[in-house]
């Protein structure tokens, strides 16, 4: 499900960066598989989105095996939106979709800097 949030640019951006960064897609089409959900982190206040990979060429569908393709993806969205987001994808329950989600970092630099 999509929320007012997913709009917001700062989140709208992981699908910019998503879709400049693809590989070969099979359909050519970055597809999100997961937006908003309650109960699951940055899900739940709309922050986070799942990228489908099962359309990624040599993606394997039979046993969703980790895919070096798809870990370039999601190296690449990493590198291109900063530290300020997490990119996950190979970890468990994260082989069949890249997860993206905006996590800003400033506070603990804030808190770091006070404390010198
Ligand atoms: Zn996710």
């Amino acid at each position: 499900m999509i929320v007012g949030r997913h709009f917001d640019p700062e989140i709208r951006r992981i699908l910019d960066v998503a879709r400049e960064t693809a590989p070969k897609l099979k359909d050519n089409t970055v597809w999100v598989t997961g937006g908003w959900r309650p109960g699951e982190g940055k899900h739940s206040s709309g922050e986070a989105f799942d990228i489908r990979v099962k359309n990624v060429e040599g993606f394997n569908l039979v046993t969703f095996e980790y895919n070096e393709t798809v870990a370039k993806w999601a190296r690449d969205m990493q590198k291109l939106l900063g530290s300020d987001y997490d990119v996950i994808y190979g970890a468990p329950k994260h082989l069949n979709h890249i997860h993206c989600e905006y996590d800003p970092k400033e506070e603990i630099s804030i808190i770091l800097n006070a404390a010198r």
